[in-house]
């Protein structure tokens, strides 16, 4: 449904109920103008919060809901990357292309407009999950724009696996991914997916630096390479949970790094905070949200996993992962506090490449509306969410829970 005018929405900090028009290159009016003239289709808001649509910066899909087709195992990375890899080659693609659109759909009524999706490249499978995947992407382009990343979860020195990412590449995936701390020489592997970028003019997607152990950390081997590449802007690195281990003064020096090089970070709570912090007593295990906002860091929160050993508790809800960040990092003043619903929204927007949205003149008609009234009070409460809107269309609006009293004579 094409929505014309959104009515009685809260769109900042301590303002009142107005109205937007939506047209069709975005938001083309806002407040008395908006209200002028006739509607044909018309979201009320009923004074509720409408905030910039949610965008993941990292998601998987071809491993959601794997958690009953795993066995268990430690909440570890390498034991989560086997117990995956066990059972790759015995689900059927049908199994993954339902689990896929079961995710997909859980996203929009979250309130998702686009996702950053890390498309599993493995010799088990050839590119089975990419043809998948592409397919999905093109499926549901009018609901959700779906990002594609090459991504080599079991690392590029097993046979083929350079092969299969360079055809990846070739068939139209729009990212270079990496996963560096699975291979023997994680400089070779940085290497060949600086290359590969280079070859496509690609932004480059790599999974970091998830670990306890400082002494594993690649920040410095893959800012020495996005300097040489003019690659600044381009470079996102995920979980990077190393940066909690870290002692203050190296902490605030990877930081100010990842700063002048403009290289972004991802934050996925719901993976970190269950895969990590088993070290040193005191390990923390979730990137410092608030130091590396205060650093100049482009930071985005995201979901990464749903419902498999990586995040049992994966449930693709972005406000309740950015509020679980809030509490793990102490966030809670209102400045921070806008910076998580940014973290979620226009920052992960700007790390996929895509135009300005949200409930702004002329930006794209990208929308959340939030079952809350202040927006100030979103990541304290964490409400769900009512309606989304991409590109001025109603892609989710949630029903009206009939409750009915059952009288027994
Ligand atoms: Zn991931």
């Amino acid at each position: 449904v094409l929505i014309d005018r959104i009515e009685r929405a809260r769109i900042a900090v301590g303002a009142e109920p107005t109205s937007l028009r939506l047209g069709p290159t975005g938001v083309a009016a806002i407040g008395g103008e908006a209200e002028a003239g006739t509607a044909a289709s018309v979201l009320d808001a009923a004074g509720r919060a409408l905030v910039p649509g949610f965008v993941d910066a990292h998601v998987h899909l071809d491993k959601a809901f794997l958690l009953e087709r795993t066995a268990a195992c430690a909440p570890q990375l390498t034991a989560a990357i086997e117990a995956v890899a066990a059972v790759r080659d015995q689900i059927p693609l049908d199994v993954v292309r339902d689990n896929a659109r079961r995710a997909i759909e859980l996203l929009i009524q979250n309130g998702v407009t686009a996702a950053r999706v890390h498309v599993e490249i493995d010799g088990a499978v050839g590119l089975d999950l990419m043809h998948v995947q592409l397919a999905l992407a093109a499926e549901w382009r009018d609901r959700i724009s779906l990002q594609l990343v090459a991504f080599p979860q079991r690392g590029l020195e097993r046979p083929g696996i350079l092969q299969l990412m360079a055809s990846a590449m070739a068939e139209g995936l729009s990212v270079v991914g990496g996963c560096p701390y699975v291979d023997r020489d994680p400089a070779w592997h940085l290497d060949r997916v600086f290359a590969l970028a280079e070859r496509h003019a690609a932004p480059i997607d790599l999974h970091l630096d998830f670990s306890d152990d400082i002494g594993s950390s690649l920040l410095a081997l893959v800012a020495e390479r996005v300097r040489a590449h003019g690659l600044g802007g381009r470079v996102t690195i995920g979980h990077v949970t190393t940066l909690a281990a870290m002692r203050p003064d190296a902490q605030c020096a990877a930081l100010e790094l990842l700063a002048e090089t403009g290289i972004s970070l991802v934050l996925l709570p719901a993976t970190d905070l269950f895969l990590a912090g088993h070290g040193e007593p005191g390990t923390r295990s979730l990137a410092p949200f608030e130091r590396a906002l205060a650093a100049g860091v482009r930071v985005a929160i995201a979901n990464n996993n749903i419902q498999n050993p990586f995040a049992p508790f994966g449930n693709g809800n972005l406000v309740q992962a950015a509020w679980l960040t809030g509490i793990m990092r102490r966030a809670a003043e209102l400045r921070l506090r806008a910076g998580l619903l940014e973290a979620i929204s226009r920052e992960p927007a700007a790390i996929l490449g895509l135009p300005e949205h949200g409930p702004t003149l002329g930006a794209q008609a990208d929308f959340a509306l939030l079952d809350v009234e202040r927006v100030e009070d979103v990541m304290l409460l964490a409400p769900p969410v009512l309606a989304t809107v991409r590109g001025g269309c109603l892609t989710y609006l949630r029903e009206a829970l009939q409750l009915r009293a059952a009288v027994s004579s």
